[in-house]
């Protein structure tokens, strides 16, 4: 009987896949393309999502400052990193196989915002919001690391690239897998 209701439980936390459309796809691969372009290009902004992204950056500041001062500088990307996240964890339970996938190349796409701060922390040339201290001069400095700040924001963004093509080809196969079951 133990046994039995420990089945229960795990089905309740993972409900299968959901199938894949065709338009989910596309949608996916669209979104990831505008993230390795707009990551990789220009000022390496998105519109309006690094809108949000900041915004989940500036919110865990303070966050983590309730619980200690010394990690406050952690808490941006922290931040920004928590919400993707969350939502992905959510939509894993319930199945949401494109709003899974959308949530993972999110994840990823912050990673090419991280790295765009981190590669600035010894040039200091982006505006900080509020004019506060630069959290990448800080976290690295306290890690000795400060010379490697742009080839650290490098692989930063080859986790990226990686990332996101790997949310695109889980999501292709699932696709397939969907289109060849019967
Ligand atoms: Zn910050």
């Amino acid at each position: 009987m133990p046994m039995d209701l420990g089945d229960t439980s795990k089905h309740d936390q993972q409900a299968a896949w959901q199938p894949v459309t065709t338009p989910v796809l596309l949608g996916v691969l669209l979104f990831s393309a505008l993230a390795l372009w707009f990551g990789n290009h220009g000022q390496r902004w998105f519109p309006v999502l690094d809108g949000a992204n900041l915004l989940f950056h500036e919110f865990g500041h303070p966050f983590v400052g309730l619980f200690s001062a010394q990690l406050m500088v952690y808490g941006g990307t922290l931040g920004q990193l928590i919400f993707p996240v969350a939502a992905a964890v959510q939509f894993k339970r319930t199945g949401a196989t494109g709003s899974f996938a959308i949530c993972c190349v999110w994840l990823m796409q912050n990673l090419f915002n991280i790295a765009r701060y981190m590669a600035d922390a010894r040039a200091q040339l982006l505006p900080l919001v509020g004019g506060g201290e630069h959290d990448w001069t800080e976290i690295l400095s306290r890690w000795g690391w400060l010379q490697a700040d742009t080839r650290l924001a490098a692989e930063l963004t080859a986790l990226g690239w990686l990332g996101i093509g790997t949310c695109c080809i889980w999501l292709f196969k699932r696709w397939r897998l969907d289109r060849t079951a019967i």
